[in-house]
């Protein structure tokens, strides 16, 4: 008789990585100040985080989330759909609502929830999804928990999404889904073309800028920054990256909010965002919305350390975002890379298959608008000595970013 369990037997390589000491995963920090974390002991730069505006650390943020503990509690302990809505989750819906251009926006417990419930709230048996091929697991998740068929086309390629969208029934119902800024590799999607193709077949598009918002577009997101606001059906946040937070939104029109918001089972069937957490996020885009100097310092930073690890050889993909992979591309080499810059000092995000296609394997890096210079040339020189010790650099590639530099 099979039993279920025989499967863990198979699963070998986490523990192999464990016995070889190099094991990234799982492993706690005992202290973070945002630029700076304690990781086992030992003082790193972090680079390996999703706070771009360096929020999670401001006094204001905090104050504004410590206060509404006081005055709400731990939990709402309830859904949104009864108990869980408070005047503060309404008042962050409507703001956001306006930040991103939208006439209505929802806020659900986490960004995965968002993705799980619009798109199973809106794909339905006889429609089709269309998702870039490097979207985010979580609409994956939510296109299989649609009843509709899915679709996947190249990475940002549009005679791809154009071909794909050619095969599918006119009749049909059809949603393109794809990430603003790609959390792997730090690429922006060409949202023009994919506006183009979406009208030549009658397609709504969603668009998850959870790397986006607080970004691009002076931080209102990818479709501000293309100019697009009103082209894009529906722009999806997360507040567990800029907004120092945890949590999720949806923004669209009012018709498509509501009706999402009566069908989402992530969001019907799950507790509310604690007071604390929606507060904070609150907070954060105030801080957006008026001072615009931490989204320029974070683009400083940014392009600062994507010149530089490139200029020193590294492979940093097609980044153009405060997303900087380092690619490397084995899996091993890639664990080993990431334990030597922990001896170094430097916390990075070690990214191997399936979390990337194979021989696709990184080191993920990403910014913040608090990384001092002395921060950032710390992380420099780790690579720096990692790269020659176990030769990840390739001179020729340096040779070519100082031609194209100067
Ligand atoms: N979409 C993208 C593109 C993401 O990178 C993430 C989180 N890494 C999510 C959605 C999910 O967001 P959350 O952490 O709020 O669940």
């Amino acid at each position: 008789m099979a039993d279920l369990f025989d499967k863990l037997k198979k699963f070998s390589q986490a523990k192999e990585a464990m016995e070889l000491g190099i094991y990234p995963y799982f492993r706690a920090l005992s202290d973070s100040e945002g630029t700076t974390a304690t990781f086992e002991g030992k003082e790193v730069v972090m680079i390996g985080s999703n706070n771009y505006l360096g929020l999670t650390t401001d006094p204001r943020v905090r104050k504004a989330a410590a206060d509404a503990l006081e005055r709400y509690g731990t939990s709402v302990t309830g859904s949104r759909f009864l108990n869980g809505t408070l005047e503060l989750h309404l008042e962050l819906d409507r703001r956001l609502a306006a930040f991103v251009g939208k006439e209505a926006a929802l806020i659900f417990p986490t960004g995965y929830q968002t993705n799980l419930g619009t798109i199973s709230a809106l794909v339905h048996k006889g429609d089709y999804v269309i998702i870039d091929k490097d979207a985010h697991a979580c609409i994956v998740d939510g296109c299989m928990l649609s009843r509709g068929e899915l679709k996947r086309f190249r990475h940002s390629d549009i005679s791809s999404l154009d071909q794909t969208l050619s095969r599918l029934p006119e009749e049909a119902g059809k949603l393109i889904v794809v990430d603003g800024v790609y959390s792997m590799g730090g690429d922006i999607a060409p949202l023009p073309e994919i506006i183009d193709i979406a009208r030549k077949y009658g397609a709504r598009v969603m668009v998850d800028d959870a790397h986006g918002i607080g970004v691009t577009g002076d931080g209102r997101g990818t479709a501000h920054h293309f100019g697009l606001t009103d082209e894009v059906d529906l722009i999806m946040g997360t507040f567990s990256k800029s907004f120092a937070s945890i949590g999720g939104f949806i923004a669209g029109d009012a018709d498509v909010v509501h009706y999402i918001q009566h069908h989402a089972r992530s969001l019907i069937f799950s507790a509310a965002l604690p007071a604390p957490n929606v507060m904070a996020a609150l907070t954060a885009l105030e801080i957006m919305e008026t001072e615009p100097e931490h989204n320029r310092r974070l683009w400083e930073n940014a392009n600062y350390m994507r010149e530089s690890l490139t200029a020193m050889g590294y492979d940093t993909g097609s980044s153009n975002t405060p997303i900087v992979p380092v690619i490397i591309r084995d899996d091993y080499r890639t664990a080993l890379a990431w334990q030597a810059l922990i001896n170094e000092g430097v916390y990075t995000n070690p990214v191997v298959s399936p979390g990337v296609p194979p021989n696709q394997a990184m080191l993920r890096t990403s910014y913040m608008a608090t990384h001092q210079r002395e921060h950032l040339n710390r992380a420099l020189d780790g690579f720096r000595i990692v790269g020659e010790r176990l030769d990840l650099i390739d001179a020729s590639r340096a040779t070519r970013a100082e031609g194209s530099l100067a």
